[in-house]
């Protein structure tokens, strides 16, 4: 896990200051690339923003801050994909940094917004009343169409080759509605699962006695065990992990192997999962042991 620590503090000194301060990498561009299959990558250099590229329209995940909405889209196109045929908008979750370029792209395109029920609460709000930031991470509001429960499946292009579904998994306490997106893909003549695994720090959360999300402890270890168990029929773990943060798989060094054209796609790596989810776990692990030490 590359960076761990210097991306945590960035993290919490970016959402702890008054005044938002915005990380650079936050907003960088990076040339957009093809992950795996029909999965592209649209995002900045930290910042995660997903393609799914189907027959009936494209599937977004995520829109990480508003300033990088023109990005973003000017990305698809130079894919070679329409924007316009974005039909469908999912998020991982309603922060800032992952949840704050949805309107926009929602009011240009028309696209449809499955959300979980309480991060599409807080994204009514624009990030405002966030158990853990307040009001200092807020965005333009946005209302999702569709209210996910746990375990739907969102389809866009049906049964037709290149056909996809994305199945939702609520891993809550990084926020209350925090969302694990898996899919399958077909990637030449192999058939691969792929996580898109959420952000499950907990930068500078109240974890002992937090009045404002009392199960907060219960709800991280519930998503670490789920997560780490996130199966499916035919595979016994993810072959691909993908996440919110780029710095949280390797983005930079496996984007550039991507590129150089490397025989073996380098974000094609099983196994990853349950060292991602245990180095988050332990790092929660230790900060509620230091918080329960200081009461
Ligand atoms: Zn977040």
């Amino acid at each position: 896990m590359v960076k761990l620590q210097s991306l945590l503090s960035a993290i919490l000194f970016a959402l702890s200051a008054t005044a938002m301060e915005i990380p650079s990498d936050w907003t960088a561009p990076v040339e957009p690339f093809n992950v795996v299959g029909n999965i592209y990558y649209v995002g900045t250099a930290e910042l995660s923003s997903w393609l799914i590229v189907t027959p009936e329209g494209y599937i977004l995940l995520d829109a990480p801050l508003e300033e990088n909405v023109a990005l973003i889209l000017s990305n698809v196109e130079k894919l070679g994909f329409d924007p316009m045929k974005i039909k469908v908008l999912l998020n991982s979750h309603a922060h800032l940094d992952h949840a704050g370029g949805l309107a926009a792209i929602k009011a240009k395109t028309g696209a449809r917004l499955y959300m979980s029920k309480a991060d599409a609460e807080l994204a009514a709000r624009g990030g405002k009343d966030d158990f853990a930031f307040g009001d200092s991470a807020t965005y333009p509001p946005v209302v999702a169409d569709v209210i996910l429960q746990d375990g739907q499946g969102v389809t866009l292009g049906g049964s037709a080759p290149g056909g996809t579904t994305l199945v939702a998994y609520l891993t809550p306490g990084h926020t209350k509605g925090n969302t694990t997106w898996t899919t399958r893909v077909r990637d030449g003549d192999r058939e691969l699962f792929v996580i898109f695994a959420p952000s499950i720090s907990a930068p500078g959360y109240t974890l002992v006695g937090n009045a404002e999300y009392p199960e907060i402890v219960d709800d991280y270890r519930a998503t670490f065990k789920r997560l780490g168990n996130i199966a499916d029929p035919a595979s016994p773990t993810p072959d691909v992990v993908l996440s919110t943060h780029g710095s949280f798989f390797d983005l930079e060094k496996k984007a550039a192997a991507r590129r150089a054209g490397e025989a073996e796609n380098p974000f094609v790596s099983p196994g990853a999962l349950g060292e991602f989810v245990e180095t988050w776990r332990t790092h929660f692990e230790e900060s509620l042991a230091q918080q329960r030490d200081q009461k």
